[in-house]
C-alpha cells in the first residue's frame, strides 16, 4: 500500500477568482502569485493516484490568513474525502490567531470528518509575531482526539522558494517543547530537524513528532530518506509528494532509488501514516 501523506487540491473558485483571492490571503499570495504555480482539482489527484498506484492521499489546505478562503478549501477537502470511499484523508486548515473562530471552524470540520489540521504556515500566519499561547486551545482540541497537526518546516540554509518561510528547526523545537504530547508532522523533513536528532537531547523531544518528505526532489538528494532513517528511525518518516508541486509519479521514482530494506520502505510508504490516522478518534 502507498499513502501520500501530503497533497493539495483546491476548488474551482481559486482559479476563477484567483486575482481577488491573491489580495485576500497572504499565503495564497505567497504560493500562487507566480503564474506557473499549479492548482489541481480532486479529479487531477485521482488521475495521478491511478497513474502512480498511490492507494490513499492526505488532502491538506494551506496556512490561510483569510477565514472565508479557509472554509472554501476545508469544505472542498471534506466533501472530496466523503465521496472517496476511503481513498482521501482530509485535513482542515485554520489560523490559530483567529481565536474562537479558529476553534469553531476546527470543531465544524472535525464533525464533518477532518482527520487532522494542516498544512499550517505559522510564520505567514503571524504566529511568531504573537505569543505561541494562541495555539493552546487548538492543541488541546487536537490532543483530545489524537489528531495530528501538519506544519510547514523551512530549511535555514539553501535556496529560496515561494512560501519557504522561517519555520526553522529552532522554532519547531520550541513548538514541540510547548506541546510535547501533541502529534506533529513537520513537512519537508522539518527544515532538517531529523539530522539534529543525532543529539540525544533533541531525539528525546521527538517522541510524538513525525516528518514528511513533501517536495523532497526540490530540496534534498533522495538519500535524505536513508540519512533520516539512520538518525531518527524509519518509523518517524512519512512519504509525501506535495502534489501538485511535485508529481506523485516522480516522487515515487526518486524514492525507489534510495537503498532501504523492505521493512523500511513499507514503514515510510504506508505503515507510519496508517498508524497515525487510524488512531484519530472518530
Ligand atoms: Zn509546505
Amino acid at each position: 500500500m502507498i499513502i501520500d501523506s501530503l497533497t493539495h487540491i483546491l476548488p474551482k473558485a481559486f482559479e476563477n477568482e484567483k486575482n481577488k483571492f491573491l489580495k485576500k490571503d497572504r499565503i495564497f499570495n505567497c504560493l500562487f502569485s507566480n503564474s506557473t504555480a499549479k492548482i489541481s482539482s480532486v479529479s487531477d489527484l485521482y488521475k495521478s493516484m491511478t497513474q502512480s498506484e498511490v492507494d490513499k492521499s492526505v488532502i491538506a489546505g494551506f496556512g490561510w490568513t483569510d477565514i472565508s478562503l479557509a472554509k472554501l478549501s476545508n469544505d472542498y477537502n471534506l466533501e472530496s474525502a466523503n465521496n472517496s470511499k476511503g481513498k482521501l484523508i482530509p485535513l482542515c486548515s485554520i489560523n490559530p490567531i483567529w481565536g474562537k473562530s479558529a476553534i469553531i471552524e476546527l470543531r465544524r470540520c472535525y464533525e464533518l470528518g477532518a482527520k487532522g489540521v494542516g498544512e499550517l504556515h505559522l510564520d505567514t500566519q503571524g504566529i511568531f509575531d504573537n505569543n505561541l499561547n494562541c495555539m493552546d486551545e487548538i492543541m488541546d482540541f487536537t490532543l483530545s482526539y489524537n489528531m495530528p497537526t501538519i506544519i510547514h518546516g523551512s530549511e535555514p540554509l539553501g535556496h529560496l522558494y515561494p512560501g519557504k518561510g522561517i519555520t526553522s528547526p529552532e522554532k519547531i523545537i520550541k513548538i514541540i517543547q510547548k506541546y510535547p504530547k501533541n502529534i506533529f508532522i513537520f513537512s519537508h523533513f522539518g527544515g532538517g530537524l531529523p539530522f539534529y536528532s543525532l543529539m540525544p537531547e533533541i531525539k528525546c523531544l521527538l517522541e510524538n513528532t513525525f516528518f514528511d518528505s513533501a517536495a523532497f526532489p526540490y530540496l534534498y538528494d533522495s538519500k535524505v530518506f536513508k540519512v533520516s532513517s539512520i538518525a531518527l528511525g524509519e518509523n518517524k518518516i512519512l512519504f509525501a509528494s506535495d502534489f501538485p508541486v511535485t508529481t506523485q509519479m516522480y516522487s515515487l521514482k526518486k524514492f525507489s532509488e534510495v537503498s532501504l530494506n523492505n521493512m523500511e520502505k513499507k514503514s515510510i510508504l504506508s505503515v507510519n501514516a496508517d498508524n497515525i490516522y487510524s488512531k484519530v478518534v472518530n
